[in-house]
């Protein structure tokens, strides 16, 4: 084993230690930013490794490292520019579209794979059996994800209508397309002609193509996150397919991290949302949840607030809590929520946040947003850690926070939330809600009952400016 050959294995095993002790250190807020380097030294380890020993077969040095370099300027500006400029509220779009590129490379290195077969007779089936059905399910996975992602993109930045595409007997068509890619892969494995390998691999991406265009086209615009994080899965599962055609095991280790781990991710946030796991993984995701608007209810009348009352309120509260959702993120307040806090805890106020799975848009969302704005990771608490305190809480602040605190999904078995776990916050003393107007809804498109509670207070307006408005009066 040459010098380099030496180098590449071990530096592709410290690179898939790195991966899982980066995924390990993501798993929480605090090791958070420790499993973002790890990842990254990672990432680094892999690339220089797999540049390193490509450099050792190239017959051209200059233009290989021309094409090195070219590569990595281009893909590093990309990257930074868009990591710079994406607001946090355009993150799911943005994966979206870097899973699109996994997808793309799958289907690229499959076909190349393929294509890089001598011309002519291929070798005999048995001993080729294998390769050709990995290149197979490399194009197929690949070219799902990448139409897949590009849709969801699509959808997500307002470029195509979120509609579902509602075809009659659509779930149907797509176990056709399963069907036909999985006949088509067999004959690929065994064809003994290079010419018919091309075409029925030419088969199989085009209709790996269409499944992956139609399972997300078939889906509505406000479910697309659960499907970002569903194709994230893919994107891993195709990542690894390349891997095995390219004989590279760290390409299938750090693939089989990335699927299983979307996978596992999609299940959270199915759970979160009371949503069945299996009817995301098929595609079969019905109307989406703004869709399915619940029977209107009269819930009697809301009670106003100011910004000097929420203060006055505040400065006579012992234990407060603070339960952020999309709100806080499109208004970008968790700036003046953080120096709130900051400003309680320093008056000797007990300040908690309380952060729902599935606030705002993303997993993770409001922890990003909160680690933004440099608000202590002790103060930070997941929903099961405080639900059962509310009642020893006197204020709740909800800052553009709907259905996570609904307590419909409690006590209206008919609502289209119904089920999913919330923030029990009307529990607490006295209940502030930053919202805009008493008009719209949250994310289920469901009126919210917690409104009309005697408890509650509306603080009406854009939450930043009523934060920064009890701050001022504090
Ligand atoms: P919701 O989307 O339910 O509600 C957001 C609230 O914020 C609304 O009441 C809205 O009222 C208010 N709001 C919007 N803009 C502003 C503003 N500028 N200032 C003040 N208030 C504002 O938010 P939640 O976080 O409670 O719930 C998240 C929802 O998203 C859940 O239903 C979840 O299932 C879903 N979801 C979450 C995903 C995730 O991974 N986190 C993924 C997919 C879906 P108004 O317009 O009157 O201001």
């Amino acid at each position: 084993m040459g010098f380099f050959a030496s180098f590449q294995n071990l530096a592709y095993i410290a690179a898939a230690l790195l991966f899982i002790l980066a995924l390990a250190g993501l798993a929480k807020q605090k090791t958070a930013l420790r499993g973002n380097v790890l990842g990254a030294c990672g990432m680094g380890l892999a690339l220089a490794a797999t540049i390193a020993s490509a450099a050792e077969g190239s017959a051209n040095m200059v233009v290989f490292a021309a094409m090195v370099v070219l590569t990595l300027v281009l893909g590093a500006a990309a990257g930074i520019w868009r990591a710079r400029s994406v607001a946090m509220t355009q993150m799911p779009e943005l994966v979206a579209m870097l899973h699109s590129f996994v997808g793309a490379a799958a289907v690229l290195v499959g076909w190349n794979s393929y294509l890089l077969q001598p011309g002519g007779a291929l070798p005999d089936v048995a001993e080729n059996a294998f390769h050709l059905g990995e290149v197979g399910l490399a194009v197929l996975i690949g070219a799902v994800t990448l139409t897949g992602s590009v849709v969801a993109f699509l959808k997500l930045s307002g470029k195509i209508s979120g509609k579902p595409l509602t075809l009659p007997g659509r779930n149907w068509i797509n176990l056709a397309a399963i069907g036909a890619c999985v006949v088509l892969i067999a004959l690929l494995i065994r064809t003994q002609s290079f010419v018919e390998g091309v075409l029925l691999l030419l088969a199989i991406t085009v209709i790996s193509l269409a499944l992956g265009f139609h399972l997300v086209a078939a889906i509505g615009g406000g479910d697309m996150p659960v499907v970002v994080s569903m194709l994230n899965s893919y994107s891993g599962w195709a990542a690894a397919m390349a891997g095995f055609t390219l004989g590279n095991d760290l390409l299938i280790i750090t693939g089989a991290l990335v699927g299983s781990s979307g996978a596992y991710l999609s299940y959270i946030m199915c759970q979160g949302m009371n949503r069945s796991f299996a009817s995301v993984i098929l595609g079969g995701f019905g109307d989406g949840a703004a869709a399915q608007v619940g029977e209107a209810r009269d819930y009697g009348t809301h009670t106003e607030t100011s910004a000097t009352e929420v203060a006055e309120l505040l400065r006579g509260s012992q234990r407060v809590v603070i339960a952020p959702g999309y709100g806080m993120a499109t208004a970008q307040a968790q700036f003046p929520v953080a120096d709130l806090a900051r400003k309680l805890a320093e008056g000797g106020v007990d300040v908690k946040f309380a952060i729902h799975p599935v606030a705002g848009r993303m997993p993770g969302h409001m922890n990003v947003l909160l680690a933004e704005a440099k608000v202590p990771y002790r103060m930070v608490f997941e929903m099961d850690e405080v639900n059962d305190d509310f009642s020893d809480i006197d204020t709740v602040l909800v800052i553009g926070a709907n259905d996570t605190v609904n307590p419909a999904a409690e006590t209206e078995p008919d609502s289209p939330i119904a089920g999913m776990p919330v923030l029990r916050v009307w529990e607490a003393g006295q209940v502030v809600v930053f919202k805009r107007s008493m008009g719209s809804t949250g994310y289920a498109g469901v009126d919210n009952p917690l409104f009309y509670h005697d408890n509650t207070k509306m603080l009406l307006g854009d939450a930043k400016e009523s934060v920064e408005a009890v701050l001022a009066a504090l």
